[in-house]
């Protein structure tokens, strides 16, 4: 199954990139509230460059320039498409669902393409299914890294 990561990115603005395999490349976007389980919050995601999949594991300070902050892996695990319809084709007619099998964020989510252009900025909301939950929002009650269980602060602190 192809995998998906979230990296809480303390950079220029805190922001969380969402980042799912799709062809070989991890599909990012940039969530700056972070995703939510809440059906009703409607959580911008402006697209960004293709990464690649090694990147997914990185955690740690990156220097100066592009990107230039603190990231940490806030969720990861596996996900599967929810239509029948080619992944890469329901991205590029701007409406994809799919399921999330991770450790913060479980069940179907959908992103849908409000506005395209240079940055297509993006929804990602939160289907209603049995995962589905108003409340604590995960990336409030669960700051941590899935990976080591330290938080953004914690990494900054050592710096
Ligand atoms: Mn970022």
């Amino acid at each position: 199954m192809a995998t998906f990561v979230v990296q809480k990115h303390d950079a220029t603005r805190l922001h969380y990139d969402f980042r799912l395999e799709v062809g070989g490349v991890l599909r990012s976007w940039a969530v700056p509230r972070g995703p939510s389980l809440d059906p009703a919050q409607r959580r911008l995601a402006v697209e960004v460059q293709d990464h690649e999949l090694s990147w997914g594991d990185f955690e740690g300070t990156i220097g100066a320039g592009y990107g230039a902050g603190t990231v940490i892996v806030w969720d990861r695990g596996t996900w599967s498409p929810l239509r029948e319809l080619p992944f890469d084709r329901a991205l590029a007619e701007g409406h994809a669902s799919f399921e999330l099998h991770g450790e913060k964020l479980r069940g179907g989510f959908t992103l849908r393409r409000m506005h395209a252009g240079e940055k297509p900025q993006w929804l990602l909301i939160k289907r209603r299914d049995e995962e589905a939950d108003a409340a604590p929002d995960p990336v409030g009650s669960r700051p941590e890294s899935v990976i080591t269980g330290r938080t953004v602060e914690d990494l900054i602190g050592d710096a």
